[in-house]
């Protein structure tokens, strides 16, 4: 069904996908020349992948190219509240539904003669792929709706990505949240992907219902109490799917922000620097007294200087900060070849321990922040910083 092997006459297939996706042919010629469609060789059948977005093709679009090309359009941004109440009564005029906004890594599935599962980005995670085909093992949804994508979050402790346990995932699990058409990107109305999700018990982000954009108290608090669970937060639907708006705790910000500090000159300021603004809006927002303000600002502070001077700690005493994870694999192999899939998108990271099981091997793996190190070890040793 697909083309095999490298040599393949890529300006055919752009000529084709220009068409199918209804975009000019010589600027998606261009893209390619100039490295925005890159070509990607790690899956079994080549792949032209959307690095940029424009305004017509979302970023991290895929196509798998063969005699027919498989399109796995990419996941479009999804804009963030500050202040709930205001964005509401902007941007949503009718019902919405509000859904649980996992924090874990975006996920999305189609169906090539076998499960494939991309990142957000558009690569083949081979990984994922292995997991996400287990999990749905079981679920006959592709066979009956091949040209559908199914769009989720994958959290747990077991991926290289984002690590956190959910109580009902404590190693992995993958929710779907949208389902949609692969080739247009479409997305199903909110109530036919609820019919679906329950149709083929799919596993799901938890639904809290339908609301208006009167209910922003009730949302905060909503978005509060998830915070209080070490949950993310929320994910607001308009039921038509034309409009979408995120919204998440503080005390979830707080933890990207240890996370971010720990590793301090690996992250951009910008991280940083958004996260805190989001903070001030939702005391704001929440009409805290000045005590509990006071609470809130030493989460805060507590979330940016102990993790910072963790590491400073650690690196003075001749030890290296880096983030330790696991992941589950079918045999060492497998493992091998994911570790150096990741250090070819960038990741540096290294094997340090294999255990091989009845079912799976556990590998544990080191994930390295030379920056961090280096400029922590050089102030350290004396060096000046630039102000
Ligand atoms: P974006 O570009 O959409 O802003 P981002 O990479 O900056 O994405 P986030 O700010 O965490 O990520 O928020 C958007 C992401 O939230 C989505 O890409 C998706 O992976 C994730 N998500 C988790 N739960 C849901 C849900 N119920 N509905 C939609 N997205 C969800």
């Amino acid at each position: 069904m697909f083309a095999e092997g490298k040599n393949m006459e890529i300006e055919k297939y752009l000529a084709q996908i220009a068409k199918d996706l209804g975009v000019d042919q010589n600027r998606l010629e261009q893209e390619y020349r100039k490295g925005g469609v890159i070509l990607g060789t790690d899956y079994k059948f080549p792949y032209l992948r959307f690095k940029k977005g424009d305004h017509d093709i979302e970023e991290g679009t895929v196509v798998f190219l063969g005699k027919e090309l498989a399109y796995a359009r990419g996941f479009p941004k999804i804009r963030r509240a500050m202040f709930l109440n205001g964005a509401l009564a902007k941007h949503m005029k009718g019902r919405f539904q509000a859904e649980e906004k996992l924090d874990g890594y975006n996920v999305r599935t189609i169906y090539i003669g076998e499960l494939v599962s991309l990142t957000r980005k558009g690569v083949f995670c081979p990984y994922t792929t292995e997991h996400v085909k287990t999990m749905l093992k079981k679920n006959n949804f592709f066979e009956e709706h091949k040209n559908m994508m199914l769009c989720g979050e994958v959290v747990g402790l077991k991926n290289p990505y984002q690590t956190k346990s959910y109580p009902e995932a404590k190693d992995f699990g993958y929710f779907v949240f949208d389902i949609k058409d692969r080739k247009t990107g479409r997305s199903l109305s909110v109530e036919e992907k609820n019919r679906m999700i329950a149709k083929y018990s799919l596993p799901s982000a938890r639904n809290f219902g339908i609301f208006t954009a009167k209910d922003s108290k009730k949302l905060l608090a909503l978005v509060r109490k998830l915070g209080g669970e070490k949950r993310e937060g929320i994910v607001l639907k308009s039921l038509d799917m034309e409009n979408q708006i995120k919204y998440t705790s503080n005390q979830s910000t707080n933890n990207d922000l240890k996370y971010a500090f720990k590793f301090v000159f690996d992250y951009g300021q910008q991280f940083m620097f958004r996260r805190l603004i989001r903070e001030a809006f939702q005391a704001y927002e929440l009409g805290l007294s000045k005590k509990e303000l006071e609470i809130e600002a030493g989460e805060l502070g507590k979330s940016i200087l102990i993790p910072m001077v963790e590491t400073i700690r650690m690196i003075a005493e001749g030890r290296e900060v880096t983030e330790d994870f696991e992941i589950a694999v079918p045999d060492a192999a497998f493992g091998k070849a994911f570790i150096e899939h990741l250090k070819h998108l960038g990741v540096k990271a290294t094997i340090e321990h294999v255990s091989k099981g009845k079912k799976e091997t556990v590998i544990k793996v080191k994930r390295h922040y030379p920056s961090t190190n280096d400029k922590v070890k050089a102030y350290l040793g004396g060096e000046f910083c630039s102000d």
